[in-house]
């Protein structure tokens, strides 16, 4: 089969119709920044990247992470018109049509996956809402009402023929929820950067995963003001060389655009231009372990600038495209960066007992 775009898209109108009300980060003002950013990069009418619609997710894929008890709950809490669901303080905002829009979340996912297991697309990014990374098997938590990448790398490994997949996640919080469901599991290897201390509390050096999982949970909880520089000589002298022993047949990404130093609810460091370069690096590890198939998903980012030039410099990047992007590499404090480096070769150390590294 010819592949018939570099890059595929998914993106639908429905992601805009989960109403968190006012003034809630998590908005459908979020994807209109990144619409909104990648046609002023004009990077919609290029050959190379393609946009197509999601398609809804059955419930049999939902019940691949969640209970089936977890999944009424959930559709009925939106069906009697929405609310707060969940526990006091984390719990997730529903509107009516919540439950549907999150369907398509899902659904939306696994076509990013599907369409390049399938040969049609190299890589692909899903645009969607709700996020899913902090939902567990029985908890909405986090703005998250179900795991989409988790449900993407289930559905690889049950349906798909894939034997181990790859989760990198650099949204500025832990992905607790996909930590959770692969705990034991060592056929995903979990690695997550993010910010330490802030929310959810989780995502230590110490946390490596259970049982058969040990050692294929990888954590790096950063101080803020943390930059690209760092995340890259993570990425090089700490995860490459783990993947290349792990050799994952797929890699997915919990794309979250949070750690944006113009980020309201975080304090990381990352620019534009940094997330251009990490997903750079993810299109060259891919191309050299999985011949170059791998699914970006959209988690967190509350900054409607930096997702309007982050995200389009990341998809730029995925399909091999330069562009232009107006933003700068920020320096981080000596003491931050002696403490970020800390943390690196702190990794490294625990690693070493699984990895030859
Ligand atoms: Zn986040």
């Amino acid at each position: 089969m010819v592949v018939e775009a570099e890059t595929l898209i998914v993106y639908g109108d429905i992601y805009l119709r989960h109403l968190t009300g006012l003034d809630h980060p998590e908005s459908p003002g979020r994807l209109l920044a990144i619409m909104r950013g990648l046609k002023r990069f004009k990077l919609l009418e290029r050959p190379e990247i393609e946009v197509e619609e999601p398609e809804k997710a059955r419930l049999r894929d939902l019940y691949l992470v969640h209970s089936v008890d977890y999944v009424r709950l959930v559709e009925d809490f939106c069906l009697k018109g929405g609310g707060i669901l969940g526990t006091w303080g984390s719990g997730v905002v529903c509107c009516r049509e919540s439950f549907e829009v999150a369907l398509y979340a899902v659904g939306g996912v696994l076509k990013a996956v599907d369409d390049v297991m399938d040969g049609r697309f190299r890589n692909s990014i899903a645009l969607i809402r709700p996020p899913g990374h902090h939902a567990s098997r029985d908890l909405p938590y986090g703005f998250c009402l179900f795991n989409n990448i988790a449900i993407a790398a289930k559905h690889l490994l049950k349906r798909r023929g894939v034997r181990r997949v790859f989760i990198l996640d650099i949204d500025a919080h832990h992905g607790n929820g996909t930590q959770e469901v692969f705990e034991e599991d060592p056929r995903v290897l979990y690695v997550s950067f993010h910010q330490d201390r802030i929310f959810p509390g989780t995502g230590g050096i110490g946390d490596v995963g259970r049982g058969e999982g040990e050692g294929f949970k990888m954590n790096f909880p950063l101080p803020p003001y943390t930059n690209e520089q760092v995340y890259l000589k993570a990425l090089e002298e700490v995860v490459e060389p783990i993947l290349r022993q792990f050799k994952p047949d797929y890699i997915l990404v919990s794309a979250g655009f949070d750690a944006h130093y113009l980020d309201p609810l975080t304090g990381l460091g990352l620019s534009s231009i940094g997330y251009g370069m990490i997903y750079g690096w993810i299109r060259y590890v891919a191309e050299e372990l999985t011949g170059g198939m791998f699914t970006a998903v959209l988690e967190g980012g509350y900054d409607e600038e930096a997702l309007s030039t982050a995200v389009p410099s990341a998809i730029a990047a995925m399909a091999g495209l330069k562009i232009e992007v107006e933003d700068r590499v920020q320096r981080m404090p000596k003491y931050l960066e002696e403490a970020a480096l800390g943390v690196l070769e702190e990794v490294k150390k625990v690693m070493a007992k699984y990895w030859d590294i």
